[in-house]
């Protein structure tokens, strides 16, 4: 597929997701990076959002409860260019009911190429990243041919 460059600005809008078991060492992990964190905007499904916002004073756009259509709303923000990074504290050991919705998040955030951090340590390299607080061109499918390729 062809593709084409976008900027994510310096300030990110970063989408922040937790599964139940995980919800707290989420929570612990926004606490000790909130001085990187509350210069971005920030994303949430329902309950992660609520929570965190709950416990820190941070501002956080909280979407629809991940299982009544959450994820399903982030990977629509993400497919329209409007979430620059995602930390996904993704439980390995139990099953969800909405994880065919989990895995459409995942696969959409790979389509687009945007940073995605399904783990503590890949969230910690992330928000320590030059990147992280700089302007970055990442390269994404270029949809205009994409699609004028399907016309011809
Ligand atoms: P929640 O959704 O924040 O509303 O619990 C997270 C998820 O996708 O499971």
């Amino acid at each position: 597929m062809k593709t084409t460059s976008r900027t994510l600005s310096s300030t990110k809008h970063i989408a922040l997701v937790a599964h139940d078991h995980l919800k707290q060492d989420l929570i612990n992990w926004v606490k000790t990076n909130r001085t990187l964190l509350e210069n971005h905007e920030l994303y949430a499904t329902g309950t992660t959002g609520h929570l965190i916002q709950q416990e820190t004073d941070l501002e956080i756009n909280s979407l629809l409860s991940g299982p009544m259509g959450g994820d399903q709303q982030l990977g629509g923000m993400i497919a329209e260019l409007e979430i620059d990074l995602m930390i996904f504290f993704w439980d390995p050991m139990n099953a969800a009911p909405h994880d065919p919705d989990v895995k459409a998040l995942m696969r959409i955030a790979t389509v687009w190429n945007i940073p995605v951090a399904l783990n503590m340590a890949t969230a910690d390299f992330l928000v320590h990243s030059p990147a992280f607080n700089q302007a970055v061109d990442i390269k994404i499918p270029d949809y205009k041919s994409y699609l004028a390729e399907r016309l011809k």
